[in-house]
């Protein structure tokens, strides 16, 4: 007896309902091109919105810290001490979010699954909205809190599910993401904090898209709405306009000091090495001091959403340089990412069970270090591909 057939059947049954996912090979560093599967490319796939993946400043802070440090942290922070870098790499971005304080994790996904469950547990409600990423569903569970979905951005349906719960005596929590990386719309954040307020209950954001997009000088999406000391929790990753890897937590002193005894990533998991510490403060430091970046990958989205919505193509709601383009069928919309790779443009289909069924769509990154000329190119072949399998006139 093979003890591990289900697998076989498992991945027969991802291939034949078409969900078997065969993963691209990078040989190259990221900038506007890339390498991918052996051929150059415009990279308008990956979150590096800013460019600052391959950004000289950065490597070079990244080396010295090997220099200085090695290469790994060999222990957990609480056990074996935590670097000056990372209290330093804490402070600027405590100060770059205009909070009182943050604490650093590996990654975005783990700070959901480390922080929620510091927060909620068995007896205690979490309100989340329905399109969630994976980590805070994953962080919900692992907290064991009944989960309450709210429909889409919708405050309304929020509070009369609130209501409906109202003689519960516990700790509530809501909980949603800051901009909805399918779709590139933009939580109400500051009708969610209001609504949060009324019922006395916890407000949480996962703002991995909103760094280095939203806000002044990329601060984010409690920037974006002014809700600096209202929004009670944070949670941010320096793996996506950061261009690096790691995440974190913002919010009060008090929340802070907390989780720093109680984020079982943080107590049980050794920390990103000195290299991404340095390339993250480094990175922070020029978010800071220039809004240039910020403001040219605005500048790149709009443009190349105008050009788009004129073009005919139907580019949804989004209100962020996140631009999907859909098409529907999720065959067409695997055909027409293939034919964009044929021609040089790296851009990913997208389909359910991601997106609903009927709105299969390429997903287009516009970013900060696409030339005008680049921009021009994709748009392009966009309307050539589009006119050639009837998606536009
Ligand atoms: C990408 C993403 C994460 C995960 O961030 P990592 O740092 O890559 O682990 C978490 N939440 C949201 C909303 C994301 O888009």
């Amino acid at each position: 007896m093979d003890n591990m057939k289900f697998i076989d059947e498992e991945l027969s049954k991802l291939k034949e309902s078409g969900l078997y996912n065969t993963i691209r090979t990078i040989s190259d560093e990221l900038s506007s091109t890339t390498i991918v599967n052996g051929k150059k490319v415009l990279d308008m796939c990956t979150n590096n919105y800013l460019g600052l993946a391959n950004k000289k400043e950065l490597k070079e802070a990244a080396k010295e810290m090997i220099d200085k440090y090695g290469v790994g942290p060999a222990a957990v922070r609480s056990i074996a001490g935590t670097t000056d870098k990372h209290l330093e790499l804490e402070k600027k971005l405590a100060e770059f979010k205009h909070v009182e304080a943050t604490i650093h994790l590996q990654s975005g996904f783990c700070a959901n699954l480390g922080v929620i469950p510091t927060l909620v547990g068995e007896d205690d409600l979490i309100f989340s909205d329905e399109l969630n990423h994976a980590s805070i569903i994953d962080g919900c569970r692992l907290s064991k809190a009944s989960i309450i979905r709210f429909n889409h951005a919708d405050p309304k349906d929020l509070e009369n599910k609130l209501k409906e719960y109202n003689s519960k005596n516990c700790r509530k929590l809501i909980i949603t993401d800051g901009v909805f990386s399918m779709d590139g719309d933009i939580a109400p954040l500051a009708d969610l904090t209001e609504v949060a307020k009324k019922h006395g209950c916890m407000i949480y954001v996962d703002d991995a898209h909103g760094e280095g997009v939203l806000g002044t000088n990329g601060a984010g999406i409690v920037d974006h709405f002014k809700l600096h000391g209202i929004v009670d929790v944070e949670v941010g990753t320096l793996s996506k306009a950061f261009g690096i890897v790691g995440g974190f937590a913002a919010g009060s002193n008090k929340l802070i000091e907390y989780l720093k005894q109680k984020v079982r990533p943080f107590l049980f998991s050794s920390s990103v090495t000195l290299a991404d510490v340095g390339a993250a403060i480094k990175a922070v430091d020029i978010l800071k001091s220039s809004s240039s970046l910020v403001e040219k990958l605005w500048d790149n989205a709009r443009y190349f959403q105008s050009k788009m919505k004129e073009s005919g193509f139907d580019i949804g709601k989004t209100q962020t340089p996140i631009t999907p383009v859909i098409l529907g069928d999720v065959k067409i919309a695997r055909e027409f990412s293939s034919k964009l790779f044929e021609k040089g443009i790296f851009a990913q289909a997208i389909g359910y069970p991601t997106v609903p069924i009927g709105k299969a769509r390429i997903r287009v990154m516009v970013h900060a270090v696409h030339s005008k000329e680049d921009l021009d190119y994709a748009i392009k072949v966009f309307k050539e591909i589009g006119k050639e399998l009837n998606i536009i006139k």
